[in-house]
């Protein structure tokens, strides 16, 4: 038998070190819990950065999953297949949408954004070839490709990757009048968050979107919005960008969109923005196969059918309320939507990450986020009486640190 060490010690050295996990090795999953190789219980504050948020093990996605294995795996998409037009209509009517392009991963459906972004912006609106630039923030978290962690401003992400890719402009998050100046007739886009999960959940002024909205309309940009991280009811509302517009030109979707169980991303958009692919322009060997169609499918029947955004709203009320409660002297703020939620730390005194070690020997698993911030984004299954409990522990970890 191996010991968990043992096999912590197997991963460091036959994997890349390019995370740094915390030392508890995991086996087995049920909705809001999971079990370690010894069988201790914890509770899963993380959510795998909100790609489960309709809980692990969930019966439902399981069984969409073994139906469409039983039937059809991956044909690729040299051709039509039963279930990948349906999957494409619902995510269309629930984002409002003419379009999507299925993707697996996150970086790729920003990938696919930002191909779409650049050739509407030679063929329709009419940018001189090769010139045109894309709008990004400071803070911002794509993905990480070489083109896109090229438009990073994290160091870390960015260090010894080079030459990367140029056409991106980088403006302070959340700052309209810096948008407004970064604006040239050759901006095709504006890609951004409408909060910034990865960079802390930092939350942009109220207004900001709205705002974005119109100049983007007015100087015939397109807005581009990732919710990869803030989609599919974990800000509190299906999409985070309907607490202030109707809809944005683009989208990326991912994460939750998989069902906890399976990559699955998307990029949405306008049609005249999407029918600047033809055949041969893009594509994607496993995006958009049956049983990503079915599970995505399942996925949204799921967000429906159980009122998540509802619950993550009110959840997400009520869980902030209580951190905020703690007043505990180490806190220094809570901050976030729906069941989106970041509690930062004055790290003078501890580091965030001690505190989630700490957290972790009391059954509740979460991370930090750039060193200084613990991100608490549960299931969105999780119960009121779950939170209560974690809250508790949370509060003793930190009136014992
Ligand atoms: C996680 C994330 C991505 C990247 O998704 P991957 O599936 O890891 O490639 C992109 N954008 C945002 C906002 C994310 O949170």
């Amino acid at each position: 038998m191996m010991t968990p060490q043992d096999v912590i010690d197997r991963e460091d050295r036959f994997l890349a070190h390019n995370y740094h996990p915390l030392p508890v090795v995991l086996a087995k999953g049920d909705g809001v819990w999971v079990w370690d190789t010894e069988g201790n219980k914890y509770l899963d504050f993380l959510s795998a950065y909100s790609a489960v948020s309709a809980g692990h093990h969930n019966p439902r996605i399981l069984k969409a999953m073994a139906t469409q294995v039983e039937k059809l795996g991956v044909p690729s998409r040299a051709f039509y297949t039963d279930v990948l037009g349906e999957f494409a209509e619902r995510l269309c009517q629930v984002t409002g949408m003419d379009r999507m392009l299925p993707m697996n991963t996150g970086a790729e459906a920003v990938e696919t954004a930002i191909k779409a972004a650049r050739r509407w912006g030679y063929r329709v609106k009419g940018i001189k070839d090769n010139k045109a630039r894309i709008i990004v923030c400071n803070g911002n978290f794509h993905g990480r490709t070489t083109t896109i962690v090229g438009f990073s401003s994290d160091a870390d992400y960015r260090a010894g990757f080079g030459p990367f890719s140029s056409g991106f402009d980088s403006i302070p998050f959340g700052d309209y009048d810096a948008l407004e100046r970064a604006i040239t007739p050759d901006t095709c886009a504006f890609l951004v968050e409408p909060i910034q999960g990865e960079g802390g959940i930092i939350i942009p002024p109220d207004g900001y979107l709205r705002r974005a909205q119109e100049l983007c309309r007015n100087q015939n940009v397109l807005l581009i919005l990732d919710e990869i991280q803030t989609g599919l009811s974990r800000t509190g509302k299906d999409f985070c960008f309907q607490y202030e517009i109707d809809k944005p030109d683009g989208l990326t979707l991912g994460k939750a969109l998989g069902g906890g169980v399976y990559p699955v991303s998307a990029f949405l958009a306008r049609a005249d923005v999407m029918d600047v692919f033809e055949p041969g322009s893009h594509g994607s060997t496993f995006g958009g196969n049956p049983i990503a169609a079915a599970i995505g499918l399942e996925a949204l029947a799921l967000i429906a059918d159980d009122h998540y955004s509802q619950r993550s709203f009110e959840l997400g009320e009520y869980l902030r309320g209580k951190l905020e409660a703690l007043q505990s002297p180490l806190i220094r703020e809570v901050r976030g939507k729906g069941l989106l939620i970041g509690m930062e730390i004055y790290t003078n005194q501890v580091s965030a990450r001690s505190i989630c070690e700490a957290l972790k020997t009391r059954g509740v698993l979460c991370k930090e986020t750039h060193e200084t911030t613990i991100r608490f984004a549960p299931p969105l299954i999780i119960t009121q009486e779950q939170i209560d409990w974690a809250v508790g522990e949370v509060a003793d970890v930190l009136s014992s640190l």
